[in-house]
């Protein structure tokens, strides 16, 4: 199991000074990754932020969300294509870093949405998760869809749900992504769904209720590791707050 730190616990920008303040405290503070949060995967300098990470010795991963232009669960087919060509992109930058997941909510934009979503949205999201699957499989790297809470995303809430979502993809590439922060809110308890999960779960956040100090909110962990460990699930678990 690597135990991995958010790069929003260091900076908000991740320009090669952002990017190494970030690197250097994960790696002093005792970590064994640092997740690189892709605000703007355009703005990325994979070349500079490459000569850091290996002067370092630090693996990487990185997350990702879509905006409002770039929503892949939309009817509008422009954003859709716009969303796809992100992830793209954001898996070419994780390439150059040598990174091995692409995590984070990339199936639609964070916030809250006022309607459901529609069944053509959401079999225009999957269509595109479909073609990026086998790019990240190509490249070596797992991608993991992370399932948050209902005032960020109207389309995975539940662990429940994202398994089914995955189903439907059908390329067992996928992989379920859960935060504990997001499951305080939506699941009924801590351990069934990692359990549901099974080899499926590829990637985990660990923050609290609140997002503050790990211990000092309502967030059972106790529950949370021994379903991990029933599972032996052995992938990155990565410690977010901001
Ligand atoms: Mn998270």
């Amino acid at each position: 199991m690597l135990v991995g730190c958010h790069g929003l616990v260091w900076s908000g920008s991740f320009d090669p000074e952002g990017f190494e303040f970030a690197l250097g405290n994960t790696k002093a503070v005792g970590f064994d990754l640092l997740e690189i949060p892709l605000l703007d995967p355009y703005a990325m300098e994979p070349e500079a932020l490459r000569v850091i990470q290996q002067s370092y010795g630090l693996p990487v991963t990185a997350s990702l969300a879509q905006s409002r232009d770039s929503d892949i669960t939309s009817e509008d087919l422009a954003c859709v294509k716009a969303g796809e060509a992100k992830i793209m992109h954001a898996l070419t930058v994780l390439r150059a870093l040598g990174g091995k997941y692409l995590v984070g909510a990339m199936f639609g934009e964070l916030r809250k949405y006022p309607e459901p979503f529609t069944e053509r949205a959401r079999a225009n999201g999957q269509a595109v998760m479909r073609n990026v699957v086998d790019a990240a499989s190509e490249a070596g790297i797992t991608i993991g869809i992370e399932v948050v809470n209902r005032y960020e995303s109207n389309l995975l809430n539940t662990a429940r749900q994202a398994l089914d979502y995955i189903d439907e993809v059908g390329k067992s590439a996928l992989t379920v992504h859960l935060d504990t922060y997001h499951m305080n809110i939506e699941e009924c308890d801590l351990f069934t769904p990692v359990l549901e999960c099974g080899e499926r779960l590829g990637y985990v956040h660990i923050g609290e209720s609140h997002r503050g100090y790990l211990g000092s909110g309502s967030v059972n962990f106790t529950e949370f590791f021994h379903a991990l460990n029933s599972i032996g699930y052995d992938g990155p678990v990565v410690f977010e707050t901001f």
